[in-house]
């Protein structure tokens, strides 16, 4: 019997591994390899940091598809690719053989420019550790009051983009339900958002980042904008439970501030770079449009960690779970000896981006529009239905099956 790997449970993973349970592939041992066994869907993910949507509201429970996809479901994380044995390296796990590869692991932000960085700041990915800090840092401010009450505490989010701006609004609107939940002002939480451009969500048209750039300030959000952070170090043990770290920009400015997180640019996983295959220079497989890498066919690459020649998208789970279906057509056909189909990704994609109050702003190509209520019902209708798919995997559907939890 033939091996079909899967590495990650990511968007497109997630989306292949559905149809293959509504469509099982005969002949062929498909294998999921992931190192969570809930993945974090990206569209409800500042939800959830507002306090919209529960942990599992916005979580595919990888073990249920798995079984559902009649997949063998390995626990571990990948550390590596030995391309000429045609094996897979785990972590904890022994080598794990594969006819053919398909690679959806997602990215992480980028910190390589920060001195210090690794050590203070807490990375939104991988969104594990992150929601960890996350639920640590409410269970603080829960239980200590003189946190707020010393000076005020200071947020500090780095990177401008539209996951950072999301990020800050909505971690806002979660900080100041809890402030009020006991009679505080919303003086005692300062958010500083950092970007190294002049305007906010690059690679949007300057009129939607100036839109959003409004509505920070609205809100009041401090913007550091076109500041490039340099360095972070420990500034004072002032505050009992949280150091106070200072973060220096080129510029000079300095800001103070008591947790900062990392919203910066997508970056690739470095063991990437010595597997192998052909990468960009940021460490992207380079796929072309069957999404088989342009070095390895056979080894196919999707989402984030994806970069198909002649068609570069932003890294945004959109295009993840665009590339869900083609990827199952392709694996499909290479595994039954035929040959895959071409794919071409949308260029204009609609960005319904969460605002924090129940509001969302809509941006298509150069147009926005919001924010406004009825934008984020429609953006809630349209996550909910994308999870639905995977929460409703219905009873009878499910293939009874010999599955196995390595
Ligand atoms: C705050 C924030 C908000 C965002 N909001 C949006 C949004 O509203 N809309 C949008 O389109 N995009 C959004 N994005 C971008 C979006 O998160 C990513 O583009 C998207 O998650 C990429 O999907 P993916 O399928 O490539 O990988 P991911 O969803 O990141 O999944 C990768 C999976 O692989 C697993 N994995 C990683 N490494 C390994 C390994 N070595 N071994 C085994 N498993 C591994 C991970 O645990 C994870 O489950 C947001 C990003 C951030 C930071």
């Amino acid at each position: 019997m033939k091996n079909l790997v899967l590495i990650g449970g990511g968007h497109a993973h997630a989306i292949t591994l559905r149809l293959f349970g509504l469509d099982p592939l005969s002949c062929v041992c498909l294998t999921l390899i992931t190192d969570v066994l809930s993945a974090p869907y990206s569209g409800m993910l500042p939800g959830h940091i507002a306090g919209f949507y529960t942990f599992d509201e916005c979580h595919i429970n990888l073990a249920d598809l798995a079984r559902f996809a009649q997949a063998r479901l390995i626990v571990d994380e990948v550390i590596g690719l030995d391309l000429p044995k045609k094996q897979v390296l785990c972590k904890n796990h022994s080598p794990i053989a594969f006819d053919w590869l398909s690679i959806n692991i997602g990215s992480k932000p980028d910190n390589t420019t920060i001195l210090g960085g690794s050590e203070y700041v807490i990375p939104v990915k991988p969104v594990p550790q992150f929601l960890a800090y996350w639920n640590q840092f409410l269970d603080l401010l829960q239980s200590d009051q003189k946190v707020f009450f010393e000076r005020p505490f200071r947020l500090g989010i780095i990177g401008g983009g539209a996951g950072g701006v999301e990020l800050a609004l909505n971690m806002q609107a979660k900080l100041h339900q809890l402030l009020s939940a006991r009679g505080l002002s919303p003086s005692h939480i300062e958010i500083h958002l950092f970007h190294r451009q002049l305007n906010l969500l690059t690679g949007y048209p300057t009129f939607i980042g100036l839109r959003f750039r409004q509505l920070l300030i609205r809100r009041g959000i401090n913007l550091h904008l076109g500041e490039t952070v340099q360095q972070i170090t420990v500034f004072s043990h002032h505050n009992s439970n949280l150091f106070e770290k200072l973060i220096r920009c080129e510029s000079g400015l300095t800001v103070i501030c008591n947790l900062i997180f990392l919203v910066t640019n997508a970056s690739a996983l470095p063991w990437l770079r010595e597997s192998g295959l052909d990468t960009d220079n940021r460490g992207f497989i380079l796929v072309d449009n069957t999404l088989q890498s342009v070095s390895h066919p056979g080894i196919f690459a999707t989402g984030d960690i994806a970069e198909i020649v002649n068609y570069s998208r932003p890294k945004a789970g959109v295009f993840a779970v665009r590339q869900g279906k083609p990827l199952f057509e392709n694996l499909r056909l290479i595994a039954s000896g035929k040959t895959p189909r071409p794919f071409y990704p949308q260029k204009f994609y609609l960005a319904l981006i969460g605002t924090g109050k129940l509001q969302a702003l809509a941006a298509w190509g150069i147009y926005c529009i919001g924010p406004s209520f009825l934008l984020w019902y429609w953006k809630n209708w349209i996550d909910r239905q994308f999870m639905n798919q995977f929460a409703k995997l219905l009873e009878k559907d499910r293939k009874i099956c010999d599955h196995r939890v390595d």
